[in-house]
């Protein structure tokens, strides 16, 4: 496994090179993976934030060969560097954008939206475009057929959750999206935060059950306390997460009840959740 390294592009296939940004946090792991594709033309794969020894490591690689500048989704830790470095090398922009919710980089205009199935056509490579809602609605990922590998932005992550923030995040989405990329064949997931994980199939297997076996929880908490709040739920729910962490876990939270309340699983009455009546 290639480790991560900050300010650098490291060489992760024959087609692919990382570079990861210095903005570790909770949140961004050890720093958001820009990706950069191909040998004589060049696609970037979510530029990141703008920091300069970041926007410097990229350019200096893709020094006069950059054509494409493409985004998964417009969080800001993944797309404000899209705007210097297209000015700095002339790469056009690719990517979905959405009215912003608090969370979006508003510096990410001018590109040109992607649909399912779109593929770019480079000399030695082809990106084939995924639509991925669920994380956030304008969420893409990026196959590179050539190596089999599927960069995924903040669809899945390498160590840590992906937290669904509504109403431009939903859960019923973001399961339906890791199913249909069981469709797809991928030899390795390139996430954009952490390093490539093996045998996507099975982690995405993996993910499914995580988040139906959060539902679970859910249910059981339910049927013993008959009536919850949102915040009475997240210490029960999140049990086995860290408690610094459970702002983020309400918010995942909010979008599995959310889910569950549309297959009328669950009713809401004025914030208080509990179980149909049987
Ligand atoms: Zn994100």
């Amino acid at each position: 496994m290639v480790e991560i390294i900050h300010g650098k592009a490291v060489k992760l296939s024959p087609l692919i090179h990382r570079v990861t940004a210095p903005n570790s946090g909770p949140m961004t792991g050890l720093g958001t993976n820009s990706y950069i594709v191909g040998t004589e033309e060049l696609a970037l794969v979510d530029p990141g934030p703008v920091i300069a020894s970041h926007i410097d490591a990229i350019v200096e690689h893709a020094a006069g060969r950059l054509k494409w500048i493409l985004v998964t989704h417009t969080h800001r830790d993944h797309s404000p560097a899209a705007r210097p470095i297209a000015e700095a090398t002339g790469a056009s922009l690719i990517g979905n954008v959405i009215a912003n919710d608090g969370f979006q980089d508003e510096t990410f205009t001018g590109a040109t939206s992607v649909k399912q199935d779109d593929c770019i056509h480079a000399k030695d490579f082809t990106i084939r475009a995924l639509l991925t809602p669920g994380h956030v609605s304008n969420h893409v990922c990026y196959l590179v057929e050539e190596d089999k590998i599927l960069i995924t932005g903040d669809h899945m992550m390498q160590g840590s959750t992906v937290v669904i923030i509504p109403p431009a995040g939903n859960m019923s989405h973001y399961i339906e999206s890791l199913r249909c990329m069981l469709e797809y064949p991928v030899d390795f997931i390139a996430p954009g935060h952490g390093t490539l994980i093996a045998d996507p199939h099975k982690e995405i297997k993996r993910l499914i059950k995580h988040r139906l076996g959060r539902e679970k929880k859910v249910f059981m908490a339910l049927e013993k306390n008959r009536q919850c709040r949102l915040k009475e739920l997240v210490p029960i729910v999140y049990d086995d997460v860290d408690a610094s962490l459970h702002r983020w876990a309400a918010l995942s939270l909010d979008a599995h009840l959310i889910k569950l309340k549309a297959e009328d699983k669950v009713i809401e009455n004025e914030g208080v959740w509990s179980l149909p009546l049987t």
